[in-house]
């Protein structure tokens, strides 16, 4: 998902769970959690080519994310320390996979597994489920192509982004 979805909801977490050890371990469980709904995401190809010209763009987009997810972070928590540690935690896992895509060892390399194979198991499914669509239009494939359409993809992020909105203002 998107950095604002995943920092939103590590504040939702971080306002609603009062255990600070509970609540880190949920922030980081709950990136990968929403990471299992179909959503759509920047692609980091040209920081993966170090095509740093092309990638400048991607970088300015996930900032922005980042300035906005902050700025109703202010605005509607009430601001403890513990929120913004979960807000950070939950940003490990997408920071991982940028860090691999530069430089790799067999820990990121496991973790991209986990989290961009197994987590992400839809993106594969996916082109799969298009291809079956057109060669066999079934009810089960039409459905799990709505599943994985772009407005879908997009309906599950703005439904995360207002849960963690409500619990973060409602603490
Ligand atoms: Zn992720």
């Amino acid at each position: 998902m998107i950095l604002l979805a995943h920092m939103l909801f590590g504040a939702a977490i971080g306002s609603v769970i009062h255990n600070v050890f509970l609540a880190i371990i949920l922030a980081l469980l709950g990136h990968y959690f929403l990471d299992l709904f179909p959503h759509i995401e920047y692609s980091i190809d040209n920081i993966r080519e170090k095509n740093w010209r092309k990638s400048l763009p991607d970088i300015l987009k996930v900032f922005l994310d980042f300035c906005l997810a902050i700025i109703i972070i202010l605005l509607f928590s009430k601001n403890q320390l513990i929120i913004y540690i979960c807000v950070f935690v939950s940003l490990i896992p997408d920071g991982l996979t940028i860090i691999s895509s530069l430089f790799s060892n067999k820990f990121l390399l496991l973790h991209d597994k986990i989290h961009i194979q197994k987590v992400h198991f839809l993106r594969y499914k996916k082109t799969r489920a298009l291809n079956e669509l057109s060669a066999r239009p079934s009810t089960k494939n039409i459905l799990f192509s709505a599943l994985v359409s772009i407005p879908f993809r997009i309906l599950t992020q703005a439904i995360a982004i207002f849960i963690s909105i409500v619990l973060i203002s409602y603490q």
